[in-house]
């Protein structure tokens, strides 16, 4: 429901969150917990509330996640759709009939800042048309959730940042297991030295690619490989395992059919080394299937087995075995990004967030070009200030 038809003049949170624009303080890596957002203190508010959210590009990802999430979420509600495909507007709308009137294609996308019912564009294409839509979305007016990896460079991971600021909106990267009660237990263990010093951690994510035509083996949209793809998961667990950034990167690259991954990369393997000496053996291909974190500390050990996957993330520690219940992770990041418009409280998995990954990702692939140790201080050196 557009704020247009509310009856009073109560200030909504959903006007609320149009209206205010938000100041970004300084705060330390991973210091601004996201908390778990777990089914039973979920509150369901009234639907002309919540916030509205457009999902644009409905592949895969939006079709049998994102749009199944909208459904269960309590704090947002989808509001409309952008597509290039005129089959999939129809098929949606016959679907969702609150959708008419809140379909666009690219080529109409800047009429959505006309759009009210519309709060938050949630970009969902292949990776290098993440910058174009993110800004164009910001220009409109409207609060970003960009899917990872947030950008295919971080020249363009900073304009995405630049023009969310510019316009006062929020950015926001789809990192659903900053919202997945086992990801966030091993953040915490890592965070409060709950084993004492982190000195070594195992993370890998690959998956067996299909399709030898898909965007994703396409490096003009797709950026890179696996490691932009499933790779910066275990990016992301190496660094919030610890939570520390890196300040060094060795890595490695394996091909076994450079005819299909001509332009991508198929395996990498890649180690960092973060401050306190803590190293990460981390490896990521679209050969083969991995998926775990292992993260040894003083006194003691988690692994997480599988570690990303949508359902099914199963943990232990040296203590025994984790016992979180299973969640709809989408569902969850959805509303908490909501619930941070509406409050104005700030989450991890923002666009400098995002960034940091993007960085790291530029200084593994210049890595495995030069066979050198980078020094990530030194020779890619990430903003710190938010
Ligand atoms: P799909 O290929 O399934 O869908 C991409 C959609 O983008 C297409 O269906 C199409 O939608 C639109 N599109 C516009 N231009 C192009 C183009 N030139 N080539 C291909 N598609 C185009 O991809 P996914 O949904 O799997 O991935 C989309 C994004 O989401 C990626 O950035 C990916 O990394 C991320 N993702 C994140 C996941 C997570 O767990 N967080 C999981 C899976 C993906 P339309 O026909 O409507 O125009």
């Amino acid at each position: 429901m557009s704020d247009k038809s509310d009856t009073n003049r109560t200030i909504t949170r959903r006007q609320f969150a149009r209206t205010t624009a938000f100041g970004l303080g300084v705060a330390p890596i991973f210091g601004r917990a996201s908390l778990p957002l777990i089914a039973p203190e979920r509150r369901r508010l009234p639907d002309s509330d919540k916030l509205g959210i457009a999902l644009v590009g409905l592949g895969s990802y939006s079709t049998w996640q994102l749009a199944p999430a909208l459904e269960q979420t309590g704090r947002c509600k989808l509001a409309g759709i952008v597509t290039g495909t005129p089959s999939k507007a129809a098929s949606w709308q016959e679907k969702h009939p609150e959708l008419k009137g809140h379909v666009y294609s690219y080529e109409t996308f800047d009429r959505i800042a006309d759009d009210d019912a519309i709060d938050i564009v949630y970009v969902v294409l292949p990776n290098s048309m993440h910058a174009e839509y993110t800004i164009r979305a910001a220009r409109a007016g409207k609060h970003v959730i960009c899917e990872k990896p947030m950008a295919v460079s971080s020249a363009e991971a900073q304009q995405m940042i630049d023009a969310c600021d510019e316009a006062g909106r929020r950015l926001y990267i789809g990192y659903r297991l900053h919202f997945e009660p086992h990801n966030l237990e091993a953040m915490r263990i890592g965070r409060e030295a709950v084993f004492g010093k982190m000195k070594y951690v195992q993370a890998e994510f690959g998956f067996r690619i299909g399709d030898p035509t898909q965007w994703r083996l396409k490096k003009a949209l797709a950026g890179g490989g696996a490691l932009m793809d499933v790779g910066i998961y275990a990016l992301q667990a190496a660094r919030y395992v610890t939570g520390e950034e890196p300040v060094a990167v060795t890595a490695q690259e394996y091909k076994t059919d450079p005819v299909k991954f001509a332009e991508v990369d198929e395996t990498i393997n890649w180690q960092l080394t973060f401050p306190s000496g803590c190293v990460a053996n981390c490896s990521t291909s679209y050969a083969t299937g991995q998926h775990r974190l292992f993260a040894s500390a003083e006194s003691g050990w988690l692994q997480l087995r599988p570690a990303y996957s949508y359902s099914g993330i199963a943990g232990e520690t040296s203590k025994g075995r984790m016992d979180f219940p299973q969640v709809n992770q989408q569902a969850l990041q959805m509303d908490g990004m909501a619930q941070s418009i509406m409050t104005g409280s700030e989450l991890d998995a923002d666009g400098r967030e995002g960034l940091r990954d993007v960085r790291i990702i530029e200084a593994i692939y210049e890595s495995v070009r030069t066979g050198r140790e980078l020094s990530l201080d030194a020779e890619f050196p990430i903003r710190r200030n938010r």
